[in-house]
C-alpha cells in the first residue's frame, strides 16, 4: 500500500506517534482505513491545502464539513484577529453570543431558545439531556450509522471513525450505560413502527442526521423521516434533528423542515464555527426552559460562547448569501457529474457518487448505500487505492471509505478541473475491473 504522506509527514508522524496515541487526536485523521501514514498540513487557503513536504492539494474534506468557506475566508480570519486582540475568554457574557444565536436564529425558526457549547458531541449530548428531563423518560432511539459525537450512551452502532475502527461499541462505555439506548434500521419506517409500538411510551427522544452523513453518504428514503416525526409525536417523543453537518451546509439553516421533519430540538457544529470550537442545540421554548439556569437539567462551559468562535461562526454565516449556496450547488453538480463520466469512460465497474448538495458519497460497491449494513460492506480496499491515487495527483479525499466527501464554496473551475483530471488518472490507473 502506498506511503501517504512524504518524507516530512513521514517523520513528523514517527515523532507525534511518540507523544499522542496513536499519532492524531482523532482516530478518523490516521490512515489506518487506508493504509501509510497521515499527511501533516502546513497551511490552507481557499480550496487548497499543503502539506510540510510543500506539496499542494485539493482539498476534499474541509475539517469535516466546517470548511465550507473554504481555508482562511479573509473575512473571518480579519474577524478572529480583531476579536482575540481584545481577549480569548471571558467566562461571562459577551454581545457575541447572542449575536451568533440571533443570525442562527433568524435562520431556523423553530428554535425559540439556544445555548452554546464547544462541540458537536455536547450539543447533542445536551440535547439528549434536555429531551430526558423534559420527557421524564430514559430511552433514546437512533439509527444504525447514524453518529452524534462520541459521548457514552450514543456511540452504539455510531458512524464514522468508529464504524471505520470496527468497534460496534466503545470499551468503556458499561452495558448500562447504553441499556436506554435503542438501534434502529436507517430508512427501515416499518422496523421503526414496530419498535415503537412495543415502547414508544418509554421514549424520551428519537435522534436522527436528517441527511446520515458519517456512513458515507446516505440519503433519508422518501417518506422516512416525515414518519419518524409522526411516530414520536404519537408516543409523545421529542426528535432531535442532527444538523451538525447538514446545518447552513445544504442551505441557510436546517435541512430537516424539507423532509417533512418537525424536530423539537435541534444541534448544530462545524459550519457554524467557521472553523472554530463550537456546537449549539436549541428549540421550543418550553423544552429550551428547563435548561439551566432557568430549570433543572444542568448544562454548563467553561469556555462555551467563547468569543474567538462566535465571531469567526458570525462571520462565516454573514457570508452564506443565497447566491453562495448557489454556486456551491452549481459547482457540486458539475464536479459530480463529471466525476461520474469519467468512471464510464474510463469502464470502472461499481462505483457510484451519490450527492446531496454539496456532500458526496463515494463509493467502490454494488450501489450508494441505504442503510449502515450497505456502508459498511463496500469495497474498502478499491478506496484505499483509489484514496492513494488520487492524493499521489493532489487531491485530499477522507481516509476512509466510511466518510463523506465535502466540497467547499471556495472551490473553483481550476480546483474542480484539477480534481477532474486526477480522478481521470487515477481511474485509468486503476483499469478496468479494477
Ligand atoms: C461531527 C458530528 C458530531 C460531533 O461533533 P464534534 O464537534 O466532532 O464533537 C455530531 N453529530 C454529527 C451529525 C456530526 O457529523
Amino acid at each position: 500500500m502506498p506511503a501517504g504522506g512524504g518524507p516530512r509527514s513521514r517523520r513528523a508522524f514517527r515523532r507525534a506517534e511518540r507523544h499522542l496515541v496513536g499519532g492524531v487526536d482523532s482516530p478518523v485523521r490516521s490512515f489506518r482505513a487506508v493504509g501509510g501514514t497521515p499527511v501533516f498540513f502546513a497551511r490552507g487557503r481557499g480550496p487548497y491545502l499543503w502539506d510540510v513536504d510543500g506539496r499542494r492539494y485539493v482539498d476534499l474534506v474541509g475539517s469535516w464539513g466546517a470548511a465550507i468557506l473554504g481555508h482562511a475566508p479573509p473575512a473571518v480570519v480579519l474577524a478572529v484577529r480583531a476579536t482575540a486582540g481584545r481577549g480569548l475568554s471571558f467566562g461571562a457574557p459577551s454581545v457575541l453570543e447572542h449575536e451568533l444565536a440571533e443570525r442562527i436564529r433568524s435562520a431556523v425558526p423553530t428554535v425559540d431558545r439556544l445555548r452554546f457549547v464547544s462541540s458537536g458531541t455536547e450539543a447533542v449530548m445536551s440535547a439528549v439531556r434536555v429531551a430526558r428531563g423534559f420527557t421524564g423518560r430514559a430511552r433514546v432511539v437512533k439509527f444504525a450509522g447514524g453518529y452524534h459525537g462520541h459521548s457514552d450512551g450514543l456511540l452504539a452502532r455510531a458512524g464514522s471513525g468508529v464504524a471505520t475502527a470496527a468497534i460496534a461499541d466503545s470499551a468503556g462505555v458499561p452495558p448500562s450505560v447504553v441499556a436506554d439506548t435503542v438501534v434502529l434500521p436507517y430508512n427501515d419506517l416499518a422496523a421503526a413502527r414496530r419498535r415503537f409500538e412495543e415502547i414508544g411510551p418509554t421514549i424520551a427522544a428519537v435522534v436522527v442526521e436528517p441527511v446520515a452523513a458519517n456512513m458515507n453518504l446516505v440519503p433519508p428514503a422518501p417518506g422516512f423521516l416525515r414518519g419518524i416525526g409522526r411516530l414520536a409525536a404519537d408516543a409523545g417523543a421529542l426528535v432531535i434533528a442532527d444538523e451538525v453537518i447538514t446545518g447552513f451546509r445544504l442551505r441557510r439553516g436546517a435541512v430537516h423542515p424539507e423532509y417533512g421533519l418537525r424536530a423539537d430540538l435541534v444541534t448544530f457544529g462545524k459550519v457554524i464555527g467557521g472553523g472554530m470550537p463550537v456546537g449549539a442545540y436549541g428549540g421550543r421554548g418550553e423544552v429550551m426552559e428547563t435548561v439551566a439556569p432557568l430549570g433543572p437539567v444542568y448544562q454548563a462551559g467553561t469556555l462555551a460562547g467563547n468569543p474567538v468562535s462566535m465571531a469567526a461562526g458570525a462571520a462565516t454565516l454573514d457570508a452564506l448569501t443565497p447566491s453562495l449556496y448557489r454556486r456551491l450547488e452549481r459547482t457540486s453538480r458539475d464536479l459530480a457529474a463529471a466525476w461520474t463520466e469519467r468512471a464510464v469512460a474510463a469502464g470502472v465497474p461499481d462505483f457510484h457518487l451519490a450527492r446531496v448538495g454539496s456532500l458526496l458519497g463515494v463509493v467502490f460497491g454494488p450501489g450508494s448505500p441505504r442503510t449502515y449494513d450497505d456502508a459498511v460492506a463496500v469495497d474498502r480496499l478499491r478506496y484505499a487505492r483509489f484514496f492513494h491515487a488520487l492524493l499521489r495527483e493532489g487531491v485530499y479525499l477522507p481516509p476512509s471509505p466510511l466518510e463523506t466527501t465535502f466540497v467547499s464554496a471556495a472551490t473553483g473551475p481550476a480546483a474542480v478541473d484539477a480534481v477532474v483530471r486526477a480522478v481521470a488518472r487515477a481511474f485509468r490507473g486503476m483499469g478496468r475491473g479494477a
